[in-house]
């Protein structure tokens, strides 16, 4: 058991997620007096999930899409410790790593992103690429591009999911092979979703544009496609329906590590720690949460907006639980923007009964995406009042 080298509190901060870069872009600013800080994640470098389609699509390069976690753990004062966290057990506050270790701590908060839902596929899970974890997706395409390179004839690659992330993911990949295949062998993109609609969290104005951009790239859409077994010639829906796919990506449905099951803390159906209105456990007050692998008090989409809205209010609570004082609450909001790029220099914004379309939003999704991500840069500045 590796214990603190001093007897000051330990608060560990367990995933780089959206929420907590910012916890540490805080921390890096206003240090959190009296509190050894340690910072457990799989790389040292986390994207922001904003600008990962326009990374696969080929218009960003993909160190734009990175935010560099380990040197805002060093402004910070955090030890920060590479690995992934495999148990925890909440009342004994002890954290599990997958090298051998476990860390004590006296507070931790958990903000690791989440996993796409396989259940549905049982063994044929392995023969999917996952779009989640986002913080390997970059890689995950890189190895399907090499695979596809070496092709002679024609390939379809499924997307599954119609949510905003799967329809993002089909636009990106066709943008991206129809650029790289121009003098190869033409590359088809399938969507297919349980949904009988498209972007069902969308207004109907976004759905119709966005149909129409499908339909003009030449991507075919599969509504009500209940996707349950993959093979290696393709997928089957649960109606009987098949469709042909030399590979598959999963973006659909959100899954907890099973770990967390076995922790202590009070999860919800899908294994997601349930938290109150200041993001704390509602089983142990010791662990925070944020995130996709929060279930907040008022239910929300499983979308980095929540992580990055959360992420001042994480930090505040935490600095406040620290000095014994009264914490804040986050109200998520109910009305949220959606960026939803198209492959091309083109993006379909939509918030609540508003959809607006065109290469500025693309141009505006472009400026938010790239100014968040040197938001965490060394010397970008902050606000007195944020701290
Ligand atoms: C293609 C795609 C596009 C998307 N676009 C958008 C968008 O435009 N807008 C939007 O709101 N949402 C979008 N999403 C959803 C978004 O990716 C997630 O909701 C968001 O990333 C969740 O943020 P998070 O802070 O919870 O965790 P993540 O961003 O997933 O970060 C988790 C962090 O924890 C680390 N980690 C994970 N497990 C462990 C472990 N066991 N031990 C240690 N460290 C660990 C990871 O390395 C990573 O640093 C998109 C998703 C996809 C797949």
């Amino acid at each position: 058991m590796r214990s603190a080298p001093s007897r000051r509190p330990v608060l560990i901060l367990v995933g780089a997620g959206h929420a907590h870069v910012e916890v540490l872009r805080r921390f890096a600013h206003r240090p959190l007096a009296g509190t050894d800080l340690v910072l457990v994640t799989r790389a040292a470098r986390t994207p922001y999930s904003g600008a990962v389609p326009l990374v696969i699509a080929g218009h960003l390069p993909p160190e734009a899409a990175l935010i560099d976690a380990a040197g805002l753990a060093a402004r910070a004062s955090a030890r920060l410790i590479l690995a992934s966290a495999i148990g925890l057990d909440a009342s004994a506050r002890t954290l599990h790593l997958d090298d051998g270790t476990r860390l004590r701590f006296d507070q931790m908060s958990l903000d690791i992103g989440s996993m796409p839902d396989m259940a549905a596929l049982g063994r044929d899970a392995a023969a999917v690429i996952p779009a989640k974890p986002i913080d390997g997706l970059l890689a995950r395409i890189e190895a399907l591009s090499a695979a596809m390179r070496g092709r002679e004839a024609p390939a379809t690659i499924a997307v599954v999911g119609s949510g905003p992330a799967g329809v993002e993911l089909a636009f990106s990949l066709d943008h991206r092979f129809a650029a790289g295949h121009r003098r190869g062998p033409p590359m088809r993109i399938v969507l297919a979703g349980r949904s009988p609609i498209l972007l069902p969290g969308c207004n109907a104005d976004t759905r119709r544009r966005i149909e129409r951009r499908l339909a003009r790239r030449g991507i075919r859409h599969l509504p009500g496609f209940d996707a349950v077994t993959c093979r290696g010639d393709g997928l089957r829906a649960a109606d009987g329906r098949a469709v042909a796919a030399d590979a598959v990506i999963w973006a659909t449905g959100s899954a907890a590590p099973g770990w967390l099951a076995a922790s202590g803390l009070a999860c919800d159906a899908g294994g997601f720690v349930l938290v109150d209105e200041t993001l704390r456990s509602r089983s142990h007050p010791s662990v925070f949460a944020a995130g996709d692998i929060a279930a907040l008090a008022t239910p929300r989409p499983k979308a980095g907006v929540f992580a990055v809205r959360a992420g001042p209010v994480l930090a505040q609570n935490l600095r406040r639980e620290a000095g014994g004082q009264a914490l804040r609450s986050y109200r998520p909001q109910a009305r949220w923007l959606n960026l939803i790029s198209t492959g091309e220099r083109h993006a379909v914004a939509d918030r609540g009964p508003l959809s607006l379309e065109g290469g500025w939003v693309w141009q505006w999704k472009r400026w938010i995406d790239v100014l968040f991500v040197r938001r965490y840069a060394r010397g970008a500045g902050i606000d007195q009042d944020q701290v």
